[in-house]
């Protein structure tokens, strides 16, 4: 398979304490991050949250307000862009219409005085690397959303960066390109063992391509993880809620034993990690966590299942998504996520069922609005 020569020299981000101010706004509050070598990290929040900012800090394209920042282990917080050794992807690829794809590609060897030669077979090698061979004479209108996007990539690339940053690189594609395009990023990103920060608000994107994630929140990182940890181990109500489909149901806190704590559901015990839990008194009320795929449903009034009525189903293809009402247990209608398509006659709209927990992955925090 094709390898860029050399391939990207293998190199660290670090972050400490960065923050950035516009005006009066704080939009990156000390950000702290070490990425290690050849790590895939995703920066992953809302809209305005700071991704782009704490990218572009990266970058230097902005200057920061505080804190410092390292490549490779060395202090670049002063160093202009074009000295970092950057490789960028933007969301709207950013190709020069008037030159070629070879042209585009070979951009930032040329600034760089790398002889013609020299660039010709660079500019091979990468087309070759994302899979464009044979594209070298067209024009970026010539090509489609995801052609222009590798060539994008093979642009960043060619300069054999120390740290390759893609900003919502995917978000103009289709649904169906965009999925083939993560697998082949991925295996390009696996192969050069390049050190990538990826910015994207699409919780699925992140949960699928990353080896850690970030997850912001107004300026802040709530939570930095591999993605299993994330989906299971939730640091707070915003990132168990801003990632991965959850319902919240009113429980209570009962006991505590060092790591984990006892709460009642409805009357029924379920451990939960105590630590988000550690301002909250014994008997207090608490929101329990539960991801759809983790509640099953039982014969209405079975032992340790809590009774509900179903009111829709929705076929999803692969799995069955079950609405359930139960006002007790929580103010929203209950998400219960089945395999299999014999749910839909199995658990009739308007039927009663028992709602059965399970006993691993569930979180809880302090009701909202508590410290
Ligand atoms: P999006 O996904 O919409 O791009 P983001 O998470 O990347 O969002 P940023 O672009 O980093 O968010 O913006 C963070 C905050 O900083 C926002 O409140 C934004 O309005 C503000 N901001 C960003 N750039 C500037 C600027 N050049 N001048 C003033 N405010 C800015």
């Amino acid at each position: 398979s094709p390898v860029i020569e050399d391939a990207p020299r293998r190199a660290a981000v670090q972050l400490d304490g960065v923050t950035k101010k516009f005006g009066g706004s704080v939009a990156l509050h000390e950000a702290w991050l070490k990425i290690p070598s050849g790590e895939f990290m995703t920066l992953l929040g809302p809209s305005g949250c700071g991704k782009t900012t704490l990218l572009n800090l990266v970058a230097g394209f902005l200057d920061t307000d505080g804190g410092e920042i390292f490549i490779d282990g060395t202090l670049v917080t002063e160093t202009p862009a074009h000295k970092r050794e950057i490789g960028i992807v933007f969301q709207n690829y950013a190709l020069f219409p008037h030159m070629d794809v070879a042209k585009n590609i070979g951009y930032g060897l040329r600034m760089r005085g790398v002889p013609k030669a020299e660039i010709a077979r660079r500019v091979e090698q990468a087309l070759a690397l994302v899979k464009l061979t044979g594209y070298a004479d067209r024009r970026p209108r010539q090509l489609s959303g995801g052609q222009q996007q590798r060539v994008a990539l093979a642009r960043a690339l060619v300069i054999r960066p120390k740290v390759l940053l893609l900003d919502e690189p995917f978000s103009a594609l289709d649904k169906n390109l965009r999925g083939s395009m993560q697998v082949e990023l991925k295996e390009i990103q696996r192969e050069l063992g390049v050190t990538t920060i990826f910015v994207t608000h699409d919780q699925g994107e992140a949960l699928s391509m990353s080896d850690r994630i970030a997850v912001m929140s107004a300026g802040r990182i709530r939570q930095i993880a591999t993605p299993d940890e994330i989906y299971r181990r939730p640091a707070d109500r915003f990132v168990a809620s801003f990632v991965g489909d959850v319902n919240v149901l009113k429980a209570r806190l009962g006991s505590r034993q060092s790591s984990e704590a006892v709460a009642t559901v409805g009357g029924i015990p379920v451990i939960v990690p105590a630590g988000p839990l550690n301002d909250v008194a014994s008997g207090a009320a608490i929101d329990l966590f539960v991801r759809p795929e983790h509640i099953q449903l039982a014969p209405a009034g079975e032992a340790g299942t809590l009774r509900g009525t179903v009111s829709t189903h929705i076929f999803q293809g692969g799995h069955v998504d079950v609405y359930v009402e139960a006002p007790a247990l929580s103010r929203d209608r209950i998400l219960v996520r089945l395999p299999g398509v014999d749910a839909i006659t199995r658990w009739p709209v308007g039927g009663q069922v028992g709602l059965r927990f399970g006993t691993t992955d569930l979180t809880a925090f302090p009701v909202e609005g508590d410290p």
